[in-house]
């Protein structure tokens, strides 16, 4: 089955429109987005890779394309308002009879191994997300104040999510949420059971300046 892996490279309207965005900052050597593009090329040199960019950063992407002389193949499609918007977009592009990866672009140290885990058990149950247990303590908010909680109930869920693209096509069709963070939340609207596989320790979302320091040096170890 031909797998699609759809890269998502951030929304429209960012609250500081001079600072770029992080996806596009070089971190050892070239933008966050490139390694995290240049992983799924490794993983499979016959990936479809589609990129949703806002159409205001389409020319800063081919821009940085010429400056880094960075040309693995891939099809560029419109962001959307949420990140729901902008998955919905990337799936047109994708067949009925394919696999489909959806990875935040924003996650650079996803490994080989991870996405190869989403992509077998894809293929074998239907679904698949990756997940790691928390090294923290956990507690939940009530009107009390808080209570502790049993950690080892609780994972924490990466990317890249996969899916039989017929099942999160039909998903994506139905209305946005805002209780929907991840493809697989919207999946799970259509009753569907979801399958984990383990993901990995350095497959950080680079959200805050701190996570580009860290990811910058787990890139040059
Ligand atoms: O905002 P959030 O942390 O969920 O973003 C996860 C990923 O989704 C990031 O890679 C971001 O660039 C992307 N995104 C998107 N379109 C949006 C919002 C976020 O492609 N409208």
């Amino acid at each position: 089955m031909k797998t699609y892996a759809i890269i998502l490279a951030g929304g429209i309207g960012s609250r500081m429109e001079t600072v770029i965005p992080k996806q596009f900052i070089p971190i050892a050597g070239k933008p966050v987005i490139m390694h995290t593009i240049q992983t799924f090329r490794d993983y499979d040199p016959k990936l479809e890779i589609i990129i949703a960019l806002p159409d205001a950063h389409v020319s800063l992407w081919k821009d940085l394309c010429s400056e880094f002389k960075f040309d693995i193949e891939h099809q560029i499609v419109r962001g959307g308002k949420e990140r729901f918007f902008s998955v919905k977009n990337a799936l047109e592009r994708v067949p009925n009879d394919a696999i489909v990866l959806i990875h935040d672009g924003v996650r650079p140290l996803v490994s080989i191994k991870t996405i190869d885990r989403v992509r077998e058990k894809t293929i074998d149950k239907g679904n698949a997300i990756p997940y790691i247990p928390s090294p923290d303590s956990l507690r939940v908010l009530n009107d009390n104040g808080s209570k502790a909680v049993d950690r080892s109930k609780y994972i924490r869920i990466q990317t890249p999510q996969g899916f039989l693209a017929k099942d999160i096509k039909e998903a994506y069709n139905g209305e946005y949420k805002s209780t929907f963070t991840d493809d697989a939340s919207v999946l799970e609207s259509l009753g569907k059971t979801i399958e984990l596989v383990l993901g990995n320790n350095r497959n950080i979302k680079i959200t805050q300046p701190i996570d580009l320091v860290i990811a910058e040096s787990l890139i040059e170890e």
